[in-house]
């Protein structure tokens, strides 16, 4: 029978050399592609040791460290189901992870352990483990006496790997029932995509409880034999001094605008480099315009999301368009679509919908909403909102959920956003809908100014009445420091709708 287990991309790579090195730290040195199967096994071993069966969730909320990634490979080898939990997350949404995803085992720090398990057994009753060295619940510890052998569990194409809830800004957060086949077939069509080979090293310093750090960057190089280099945490003068001796670097947008504040990000420092990508939020043409002066190297954008992976991308050779996420990876259908569903003309702007092997299965105990957000001839709603040039790159516009309708016109955040971006003395910023007893929603800007420069807010409404539709005019301009974003560099525009909202 076939064996459609993600892992297995791994395992091919571990007998075609196991004396190659598959990961490298700054301080504890290197693991070899043998000593990261026996390591996974031993994990392996433990967690099934410990009771759980095929198809069991284990919930992880733990820092980012090398023994993660190994009980996440652990997790996929066992064909367990492997549940990240960002670590910023407290109790309440805990409380609702557990009820929700009945993990059979949860894992945390040390010093989250008594509160872990107060609030598992006020629930679920799952037994709790720690990530690090301490005594009888510590995996670590069992993993170590335990055997360097397990053979990899057969996952059928549909068997679940991964569930990741989805930052769920409004509503209850969605778990995204993640398969072994999505995750296969999405590192087969990235690795082919971006020329991975077994010379690439790998700046790895993206958190793992996303898709991006997750899958893109481990499953990239570890199925291909290349060198992860690992930090634990994006530390900007860090990853420039490791620059030197990577020659791939995934980050997201605030990533490249720190590298960018650093004096020695030159193209002597990136002279090793060959691709920098970024994605999991948008990057600005101007960022893109900066880095490439300094470095010489045009950043590749993509697309994506915990639905479906990777869904498109620039291309590695030929042009990559900035402000553009490029075209749809191979195997990944893509279409802009009316509220009909019906595709529109070119140009034209619409919802974003995707099928493909990359495309996940469902939303965890939730058939309703699943159901609701694929069509009946399997397209998936992404919730983004974007449009096709005459050259077939895609642009994305924003979230259907962001869109504005003022005075019954509809407003694309994105557009007003980039007429901003482009006034002097403005840095960037966000647009959203107010609530407003007249209009329905006020256009409202909140903006960050250059460094040194000044924003007057009426000056600056006059010189957007002179280049955008009088609807599409921001009523009030607010002016931030900085404009609020989550771990991966998104805009948190419901917490800019909260502030203003009121
Ligand atoms: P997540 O599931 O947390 O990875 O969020 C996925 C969402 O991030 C997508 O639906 C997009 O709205 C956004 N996103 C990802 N990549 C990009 C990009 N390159 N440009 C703009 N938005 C992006």
């Amino acid at each position: 029978m076939n064996n459609s287990n993600m892992y297995l991309e791994i395992a091919r790579i571990v007998e075609a050399g196991p004396e190659r090195i598959a990961l490298e730290t700054g301080t504890d040195g290197k693991l070899r592609y043998g000593e990261l199967d026996a390591e996974v096994a031993r994990y392996a071993n433990a967690l099934c040791e410990s009771g759980l069966q095929r198809g069991d969730r284990v919930a992880v909320q733990v820092g980012k460290s090398v023994q993660s990634l190994l009980v996440y490979l652990a997790c996929l080898r066992a064909g367990l189901v492997y549940l990240p939990l960002n670590t910023a997350y407290r109790s309440a949404e805990l409380d609702y992870f557990l009820r929700d995803a009945e993990p059979g085992l949860i894992l945390v720090e040390p010093e989250q352990r008594a509160a872990m398990e107060a609030l598992s057994n006020a629930s679920i009753g799952a037994a709790v483990m720690t990530a690090g060295e301490e005594g009888a619940v510590s995996l670590a510890q069992r993993a170590a006496a335990c055997s360097n052998r397990f053979s990899t569990a057969i996952s059928e194409p549909g068997d679940l790997a991964v569930i990741i809830y989805t930052s769920g800004t409004t509503g209850r957060s969605k778990g995204a029932m993640v398969t072994h086949d999505n995750l296969v077939s999405n590192a087969r069509a990235l690795t082919q995509e971006w020329q991975f080979t077994r010379e690439d090293v790998l700046l790895h310093a993206l958190p793992i409880f996303h898709v991006h750090g997750l899958f893109v960057a481990n499953h990239c190089a570890l199925t291909t034999g290349a060198r992860l280099l690992w930090h634990d945490r994006f530390d900007a003068s860090d990853v420039v001094r490791d620059l030197a001796r990577s020659t791939v670097l995934m980050g997201v947008p605030t990533y490249y605008v720190r590298l960018l504040g650093q004096r020695e990000l030159s193209r002597e420092t990136c002279g090793n480099m060959r691709l920098f990508i970024s994605g999991s939020a948008p990057l600005l043409a101007e960022t893109h315009q900066a880095f490439e002066q300094r470095t010489g190297h045009r950043i590749l954008e993509r697309y994506g999301m915990s639905e479906a992976g990777m869904i498109t991308s620039n291309p590695y050779r030929g042009e990559r368009r900035a402000g553009t996420v490029g075209f749809p990876l191979p195997g990944v259908e893509v279409r802009v679509v009316d509220a009909a569903d019906k595709p529109v003309p070119t140009g034209d702007k619409g919802a974003i919908q995707i099928r493909g092997r990359n495309v996940f299965s469902g939303y965890w105990r939730m058939p309703e909403k699943t159901r609701e957000e694929f069509t009946a001839d399997g397209w998936f709603r992404t919730g983004d909102i974007g449009t096709f040039d005459a050259d077939g790159y895609l642009s994305i516009v924003g979230r259907a959920k962001d869109l504005i309708i003022t005075g019954g016109y509809n407003v694309y955040p994105k557009e007003i956003e980039q007429v901003i971006d482009e006034l002097p003395g403005v840095l960037e910023s966000a647009v959203i809908g107010v609530p407003h007893a007249d209009f329905g929603e006020a256009v409202t800007a909140v903006v960050v100014a250059a460094a040194g420069a000044q924003i007057d807010t009426a000056a600056t409404i006059e010189a957007l009445k002179k280049k955008l539709a009088a609807y599409k005019v921001p009523k009030s301009i607010y002016v931030v420091e900085a404009l609020p974003r989550n771990a991966m560099g998104k805009v948190q525009k419901n917490v800019l709708r909260e502030r203003l909202g009121q």
